[in-house]
């Protein structure tokens, strides 16, 4: 049972984090596939050496596990094409063969493969809705040129901005503070029920 101060805000997944291992990124390694196979390149980072090696259709990363042992494995690339011209790749990842961005190295799995797989969260799905609502605020109301005291009123239309544009983002970052204060209220209501319950059943 939860006791007081045990809500949302609380709540955290202990999943750990993307950032906290070796994150190999189709970013880094879509220049050497469009140059064809063949190509090898290394990355550091996280206590590792990655080194990579571009084939048709695929790729080879070899790293140091921790107990020392050089581990090898191949990954699937695809590339799809993009809906306004040009390819992109992605990896696909060895075991789900579902298509990402990223593939990740952890410590109990000395393999790369998603971060689903891995059971890894993005740092920002660890963060409470409350924090992720705020921050959402904070980015539309730099966007209207103010600074983020969200005490202070939504400033004026900023030079060169359609006024439609601006309707839009001020209603946005209203609707955004309005979510967060009703998440607010939320938590408020469960701490005063579990407060209530500690009194009634101490
Ligand atoms: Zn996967």
């Amino acid at each position: 049972m939860g006791g007081f101060g045990s809500g949302c805000w609380e709540r955290q997944t202990r999943k750990p984090l993307t950032e906290e291992f070796f994150a190999l990124s189709i970013r880094d390694t879509a220049p050497f596939l469009r140059r064809g196979r063949g190509q090898y390149f290394l990355l550091r980072g996280k206590g590792l050496t990655v080194g990579v090696v571009t084939f048709t259709g695929a790729i080879s990363i070899s790293h140091q596990a921790k107990d020392g042992q050089i581990k090898t494995q191949n990954v699937s690339i695809v590339q799809v094409p993009c809906r306004f011209g040009g390819s992109r790749f992605w990896f696909v990842c060895p075991t789900c063969l579902r298509r990402y961005e990223s593939l990740y190295s952890c410590q109990d799995v000395p393999l790369f493969r998603c971060r689903v797989c891995h059971n890894l969260v993005y740092p920002v799905q660890r963060e409470p809705e409350r924090l992720t609502l705020l921050r959402a605020a904070h980015k539309v109301r730099s966007r209207l040129g103010g600074d983020t005291e969200m005490e202070t009123p939504i400033p004026s239309k900023p030079r060169g901005m359609h006024q439609s544009t601006y309707s839009c983002l001020s209603l946005k970052e209203h609707e955004l503070l309005a979510k967060m204060w009703d998440a607010d209220w939320h938590w408020l209501e469960k701490q005063m029920n579990s407060l209530r319950r500690l009194i009634a059943h101490p």
